[in-house]
C-alpha cells in the first residue's frame, strides 16, 4: 500500500510524500532566521521545529543550512528521511506537525546549499553533437573522446543563483561575423541550457577515487539547472581551454534539492553505448544510473521543448567516477551539473542555439513575435517530474529567471 499524508492535498502534488525535498527558507516574520524546510503538498515544513515538536533532539534539522545534514553520510539522510515521512503520514503526529507547515506562498526561497566546486559536464550525444556541427561545421560533430569519457570543465561556484535571481546580460568579447577584430559589449547571443544538477554530500579523502559504487554513498540529492550561456562570448573564447566568461556570470539552480532515494522509481538504463568504456567507467553489471526525468522549457510562459534526461548517454555516476578519478577529493557542497539535456528531435533540444539551429529558424511566440535568442525582460521556466511509485510524480520544481539589461 502506497503511503498517504493526513494533509489535505498532497498526494496529488508533485510534493507528495514520496518526493520530501529539502530546501533552505525564511518567513516575512523572521526574515533573518533561515531554516531548512521540507517541500509538501503546497506547504513547506518547518523541519527544525517539527523535530522538537515531536520531541526529537535533530541538530542536522535544526540548523540554518544543509550543510551539516548533507555531510553526515547517507545513514542519516535515510533515518532523517524516515522520520519525515513518520511525521507527515502518521495520525499520532498530525496535530503537533501541522502547525510548524507554512504555505509556500508565504516562504522566501534561498539558495539551498553553500556551493563548493562546480563542475559542468557535456553528456548529451544529441546535444554535443548539435553544438559540434554549429561551432565547427564541416568536422566531426564528435571529438575522439567524447565516448571515452565524460567531458567536462570547472565553473565558476560563486556565481550559482537560486531560482528567481535576475539575470544581468554579460558583457564580453565577441568577434562579429566575417569581422577581423574583436569588440566589447554586451552580448547578443544569450541562451539557456536545461540541465540537471547533482549535489555532493559526503566528502571523500584526498588521493582516492569514488569509483561507480561511490555514488550513493555521496551523492545527497538533485536539483534542476539553467547553465546560462552567451553563445558569441564562447565561440570567440572557448579555444583551446574551454567555456570560461561565456558562462561564469550566473548559473540559476532550483531551491529544493530532490534526495537521491526519491528518484528510485525513475532509475533507468542508459542508452546503448557503441564504445565500450573503460573500466572505471564500465556500468555494465551494476544498477543503471540512467534517471526518466522529463523536463520541460517555458519561454515567456510558452511551452518551447520537453528534454528527456533518460537519453543522456554518460550517467552522473559515471561522471562521479570520472571526476575524481585522479584522486581529486569531494567536499560537502561540491556540485556538477549534466550538461544541456538534448533529446534526438527539435521538441527536445535544450537551448535555443540548438532549437533555433544557430538563429536560422526563430521560435515563433503567441503574441506573434520571434525569438532566436533571450531578449531583455525575457523570462525562461524550467521544470522536471520523474516516475515516483503506484504511477504517482515526483517534481523536481523549477528555476526560472529573468533577463535584466546589461550594465554599463
Ligand atoms: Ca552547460
Amino acid at each position: 500500500m502506497t503511503l498517504r499524508s493526513w494533509l489535505a492535498g498532497a498526494d496529488d502534488s508533485a510534493f507528495s510524500v514520496h518526493n520530501l525535498p529539502y530546501g533552505i527558507f525564511t518567513t516575512a516574520d523572521r526574515p533573518g532566521e533561515r531554516r531548512i524546510g521540507v517541500a509538501i503538498g503546497d506547504h513547506v515544513l518547518d523541519a527544525g521545529a517539527a523535530a522538537r515538536a515531536v520531541g526529537v533532539s535533530c541538530a542536522v534539522l535544526e540548523a540554518p543550512t544543509l550543510g551539516p545534514l548533507m555531510a553526515a553520510g547517507r545513514p542519516t539522510w535515510r533515518s532523517v528521511r524516515h522520520a519525515l515521512t513518520s511525521w507527515l503520514t502518521q495520525s499520532g503526529y498530525a496535530k503537533a506537525v501541522a502547525a510548524r507547515l507554512v504555505p509556500r506562498s508565504e516562504a522566501t526561497l534561498h539558495m539551498p546549499f553553500d556551493v563548493a566546486d562546480y563542475v559542468d559536464f557535456y553528456a548529451s550525444e544529441h546535444h554535443a553533437t548539435n553544438l559540434g556541427r554549429l561551432f565547427r561545421p564541416g568536422q566531426e560533430p564528435l571529438t575522439p573522446n567524447w565516448k571515452h569519457l565524460p567531458i567536462g570543465y570547472h565553473g565558476r561556484a560563486g556565481t550559482i543563483v537560486v531560482s528567481g535571481t535576475p539575470i544581468v546580460r554579460p558583457a564580453g568579447q565577441r568577434r562579429p561575423t566575417d569581422a577581423a577584430e574583436p569588440v566589447f559589449g554586451a552580448s547578443h547571443r544569450l541562451d539557456i541550457e536545461a540541465e540537471v544538477g547533482f549535489v555532493v554530500g559526503t566528502p571523500s579523502a584526498l588521493g582516492t577515487p569514488v569509483g561507480l559504487k561511490g555514488f550513493t554513498e555521496h551523492v545527497f540529492g538533485v536539483c534542476l539547472v539553467n547553465d546560462w550561456s552567451a553563445r558569441d562570448l564562447q565561440a570567440w573564447e572557448y579555444v583551446p581551454l574551454g567555456p570560461f566568461l561565456g558562462k561564469s556570470f550566473a548559473t540559476s539552480v532550483s531551491p529544493w534539492i530532490v534526495p537521491l532515494e526519491a528518484l528510485e522509481y525513475a532509475r533507468t538504463a542508459p542508452p546503448p553505448r557503441d564504445v565500450e568504456p573503460l573500466p572505471y567507467l564500465d556500468d555494465r553489471g551494476e544498477e543503471p544510473w540512467g534517471l526518466d526525468i522529463t523536463l520541460e522549457i517555458r519561454l515567456n510562459g510558452q511551452p518551447v521543448s520537453m528534454p528527456p534526461f533518460a537519453a543522456m548517454y554518460w550517467t552522473a555516476a559515471q561522471q562521479l567516477a570520472h571526476l575524481t578519478a585522479n584522486g581529486a577529493s569531494l567536499r560537502t557542497g561540491d556540485f556538477f551539473a549534466s550538461g544541456t539535456v538534448s533529446g534526438p528531435g527539435p521538441g527536445s533540444r535544450g537551448s535555443l542555439i540548438e532549437l533555433t539551429w544557430n538563429g536560422q529558424h526563430p521560435v515563433k511566440m503567441a503574441d506573434g513575435s520571434e525569438r532566436t535568442f533571450l531578449q531583455d525582460g525575457d523570462e525562461v521556466l524550467i521544470t522536471a517530474t520523474a516516475p515516483g511509485p503506484c504511477g504517482s510524480r515526483i517534481g523536481l520544481g523549477e528555476v526560472i529567471g529573468r533577463i535584466s539589461p546589461a550594465q554599463d
